[in-house]
């Protein structure tokens, strides 16, 4: 199910979705005790999940809106400390209606032994999804998240954050939701595919073909394609060069000074750190 929230303002059905989301989140064992944050757009706001409390726990009454800086809006509780990283991602991707953070264990996994999920392996990844890079360590809500999650989600829809859990966007909540479902899953499978003697490689010929079907059906979101090509393609780019425009190697990020997308919500760094504990 598709909910674009941009068509719905902060009606009950966008709520009932959003605690869908989070219940799916804790139930799934996407994340444990109080971890991880869910937010999406309510017009120039958004609807947030307060800190200090399990996911599957939640109810209505618990939920919060906050502003584009982070101030409360509505609601009884503090945001939690990984707010920030999502205002930085609304401000940066203005498609972006919805933000999923959680700590799946198998994606987890990979992020703390600092493997992206970045090869074209399975079909149904590089259809709806593509690379999954891994952004640098950044310390649990301080603006080194945000800022490390700015240098690449403009360029993709899902993410790995170092020794931490992975990020999720997209036009709707369970949109976000299913993306963080899909690349759990998928590192699932690279992990099985590793004991059983490694992953086999879509061959160049193979991924230019999803690449085409991928743009004939208009699948939704970035999918952002090869950003290691060197290694992607079988050990070799095409000698075309990447269908995508990635230079062999090379990564998404700029280098630009990003500081300003992350100060805009620096007032809210600690807003949720307290006797609940962090919002992880
Ligand atoms: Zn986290």
């Amino acid at each position: 199910m598709k909910v674009n929230v941009s068509e719905i303002t902060d009606s009950p059905d966008l709520r009932r979705v959003f605690l869908e989301v989070c219940h799916r989140i804790y139930s799934k064992g996407f994340a444990a005790a109080n971890d991880g944050n869910v937010s999406c757009r309510v017009g120039d706001n958004f609807l947030a999940t307060p800190t200090g409390f399990c996911k599957g726990d939640l109810r209505n009454e618990h939920l919060i809106i906050v502003d584009a800086k982070g101030e409360l809006v509505e609601g009884k509780y503090k945001p939690s400390s990984e707010l920030p990283m999502h205002l930085a991602i609304y401000r940066l991707r203005k498609d972006v209606q919805a933000v999923v953070h959680a700590h799946p264990p198998y994606c987890t996994g990979f992020a703390a032994a600092g493997l992206p999920l970045d090869r074209c392996i399975l079909p149904e990844v590089v259809m709806t999804i593509g690379s999954v890079p891994l952004t640098s360590y950044g310390t649990p809500s301080t603006e080194e998240v945000p800022l490390a999650v700015s240098e690449v989600i403009r360029s993709c829809d899902a993410l790995l954050l170092a020794n931490h859990g992975a990020v999720t966007v997209g036009e709707g909540l369970m949109e976000a939701y299913f993306k963080m479902e899909r690349i759990e899953h998928y590192a699932h499978i690279l992990f099985i595919a590793r004991q059983l003697g490694g992953e086999v490689l879509l061959s160049s010929e193979q991924v230019e073909k999803l690449y085409r079907l991928r743009e004939e059906s208009s699948a939704a979101g970035l999918n952002a394609g090869c950003w290691t090509c060197d290694r992607l393609f079988g050990g070799e780019c095409p000698p075309e060069g990447c269908p995508l425009g990635y230079t062999p190697g090379s990564k998404p990020s700029t280098g630009e000074d990003l500081s300003g997308v992350v100060k805009a919500a620096k007032g809210v760094f600690g807003a949720g750190d307290g006797e609940e504990g962090y919002g992880f």
